[in-house]
């Protein structure tokens, strides 16, 4: 009954995945009830990642990275999904090396691309992006942080939240207002390398729902200088496009994440209604539970079914933005569909931390909201129609 292998995985990613599997295994697994306590990963966990290849993968090498393509970067990044260590390095790692480090490759100056690319590659830089603040997210012409030009450079601030390595990224790229145009013509993309930056301070990280091993942050920028050379682009005023460009490959990202949940949530509890007993039989005899099962196992099925479609036209350079929101709206609400369905089925262990499935559950949630609300998904599909 199973699909087999995705058709954009070959022979060497197939390598690459049990790579990846097995570096999990040793170097993550024994950390990650610290690192759920602590609500975050070590930062030397980034420099092994690094030494193992695992970071910037789709980078060039000329810059560090692994000269691969997307292909490697998803394959790593549905690993680590796939291990439900809850996220850290999954998320940390996608949006430092297939977002962030991908806005310098494609944008950057070769002088930006050979400064920081090789240092994100071996994890002595992590990269952020820092778009949402306090006042909202979805309306992105609406954000406040100002990055006014100043001698040498752009004097930057404001405050953003809900950070994505928020503690322990030292490479933040900030959208800020560098002009007085109203809405997105005004906002650029700047780096702040926070090592060197007076005026940044992290705020709390943030105590979540679920993703328990990512930090999530708030950043706080009080007259903090950059550099006219830290600008990406050629221009100011870009970031509105230079972010969009990205964002079909963003939400497939979120779309592979939802889909491995599927999968893993069917598996996770296949395992457990075969071996609970109640009324003199296993919960799996109960034509309820088969059918709770069958129901959930064909949405993963079709759910990956979708996504390894849309993963082959974006390996092409064919996915659409609509097609690209359309596959996270869908798989981001029908995962969290499925895990409720398979929740149910293990009764009140289902709502122990410590199960699987609870943490799944606590995981999957934010799929809905962030990289776009699936509303904001919604809007765009509905635009295209
Ligand atoms: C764990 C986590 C990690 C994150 N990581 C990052 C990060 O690394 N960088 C970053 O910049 N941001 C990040 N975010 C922020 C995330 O992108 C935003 O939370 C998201 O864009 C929604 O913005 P908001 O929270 O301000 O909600 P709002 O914009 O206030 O929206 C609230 C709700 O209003 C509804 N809504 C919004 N717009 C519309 C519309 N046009 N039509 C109808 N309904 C609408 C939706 O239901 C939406 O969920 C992260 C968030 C979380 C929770």
């Amino acid at each position: 009954m199973a699909l087999g292998r995705s058709p954009w995985i070959d022979d060497e990613l197939a390598m690459l995945q049990e790579h990846v599997a097995r570096f999990i295994e040793a170097e993550f697994t024994p950390h990650v009830p610290r690192w759920r306590k602590d609500r975050m990963m070590d930062r030397a966990a980034w420099l092994k990642a690094g030494e193992a290849g695992l970071l910037c993968a789709s980078i060039p090498e000329i810059y560090g990275g692994g000269g691969g393509s997307y292909a490697h970067e998803a394959v790593i990044h549905q690993e680590m999904t796939r291990a439900g260590h809850g996220t850290g390095f999954g998320v940390g790692n996608s949006t430092s090396s297939a977002v962030v480090a991908h806005y310098i490759l494609a944008y950057g100056t070769e002088d930006q691309k050979q400064r920081w690319l090789p240092k994100m590659a071996q994890g002595e830089l992590i990269g952020a992006i820092a778009m949402t603040e306090p006042q909202g997210g979805s309306d992105l012409k609406a954000l406040r942080t100002t990055a006014r030009r100043v001698a040498g450079g752009y004097q930057i601030n404001g405050q953003k939240t809900f950070i994505s390595n928020g503690q322990n990224a030292n490479l933040v790229t900030v959208v800020a207002r560098t002009g007085d145009e109203p809405g997105a013509r005004g906002l650029s993309l700047i780096v702040v390398e926070t090592d060197q930056a007076d005026g940044f301070r992290r705020g709390r990280n943030l105590d979540k729902l679920g993703m328990h091993t990512q930090d999530t942050s708030e950043l706080f920028f009080d007259d903090v200088f950059a550099p006219s050379s830290n600008l990406i682009g050629e221009l100011p005023g870009q970031a509105f496009s230079q972010l969009m460009h990205e964002l079909a490959w963003e939400r497939m990202l979120v779309s592979l994440d939802a889909t491995v949940n599927m999968e893993r949530a069917v598996e996770l509890t296949v395992d457990y209604v075969r071996t609970r007993n109640i009324f003199g039989k296993t919960l799996m005899d109960f034509q309820n539970t088969q059918f709770v099962l069958a129901d959930a196992k064909t949405q993963a099925t079709v759910a990956r079914t979708f996504v390894d479609g849309m993963m082959v036209r974006l390996l092409a350079g064919e996915l659409d933005g609509p097609t690209a929101a359309m596959a996270k709206l869908w798989t981001t609400e029908t995962q969290c569909r499925v895990i409720d369905a398979c929740q149910q089925l293990f009764g009140g262990y289902g709502y122990m931390s410590e199960y699987p499935i609870a943490q799944l559950f606590a995981d999957a949630r934010v799929s809905r909201v962030y990289g776009g609300a699936s509303e904001i998904m919604k809007v765009i599909i509905a635009r295209a129609l």
